[in-house]
């Protein structure tokens, strides 16, 4: 059975359908990428996955982990490991990067974590995200620039260690070196075999450096065509021209 399995999944934002009759299954370990132009519908299928409540569940089916996590709160889907990062990360003031982290961490594992393991542990990703240590102690994405709030999610995921983290447009604004640090942190991510991405983007730079096992096409709501790594590189040369034709 995969991790994900969507069946049939339609989705409304203010009485206008915008996903229509939506299948997709991602397993266990699998990196997956969802292209499509702006306004398809990706951050869509992210917001509905996670639960947010301005996106209706008007038909179909989502089994993660073996349950129907329809029914159930955006808190107990990130407790049964599922994590999306923010195309706009919002700033948190009083909350340091590192407590937020922690917290969410005991949250979801319900054990206290030793303050030593944790800090060893969230300095070796800082690193592997080119982040000065201090960032752990700064308040969450305060005054950080656009790039500093990418890698806080990156870091965020990498802590975290969900089952299935959805990314969405990670890589959008940041200048070549940035997506570098973030596609090195997603990188470091798919090194532990367990944990599987489902990668939305409109760009294909993040994904030169990464292994990707299928990629999806979304158009106008629909999916219309499922393919391999190979799909992504025709994306980068000729767009989406052919798959809004269908
Ligand atoms: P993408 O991420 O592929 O660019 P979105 O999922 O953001 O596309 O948007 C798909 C369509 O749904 C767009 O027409 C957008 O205006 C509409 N939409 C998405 N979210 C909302 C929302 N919260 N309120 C109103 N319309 C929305
Ligand atoms: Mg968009
Ligand atoms: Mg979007």
């Amino acid at each position: 059975e995969p991790l994900l399995n969507i069946q049939n999944l339609s989705v409304s934002v203010d009485d206008n359908e915008i996903l229509h009759d939506l299948n997709l299954k991602v397993g266990r370990g699998e990196t997956h990428v969802l292209m499509g132009p702006n306004g398809a519908g990706k951050s869509t299928l992210g917001n509905a996955l996670m639960g947010n409540p301005q996106y209706k569940i008007t038909s179909g089916t989502v089994i993660f982990n073996g349950k129907n996590i329809l029914e159930e709160s955006v808190c107990d889907r990130a407790k049964e490991g599922l994590f999306m990062s923010f195309q706009n990360p919002i700033e948190v003031p009083g909350v340091s990067l590192s407590n937020f982290i922690r917290t969410a961490l005991e949250q979801r594992t319900g054990k206290r974590i030793r303050l030593w393991d944790f800090k060893k542990e969230i300095d070796q990703k800082l690193k592997v995200l080119d982040m000065d240590p201090s960032y752990a102690d700064r308040d969450l994405n305060v005054g950080f620039s656009g790039g500093e709030k990418k890698k806080a999610e990156i870091l965020q995921m990498l802590m975290l260690k969900p089952s299935l983290a959805i990314l969405d447009e990670t890589d959008s604004g940041l200048d070549v070196d940035a997506v570098r640090t973030v596609s090195n942190g997603v990188k470091e991510y798919q090194k532990d075999k367990d944990g599987a991405l489902l990668i939305i983007t409109h760009s294909t730079r993040i994904l030169e450096a990464l292994h990707v096992d299928a990629t999806h096409v979304l158009v106008n709501g629909h999916i219309v065509e499922d393919g391999g790594a190979e799909l992504v590189d025709e994306i980068n040369e000729r767009g989406f021209e052919r798959f809004e034709e269908k």
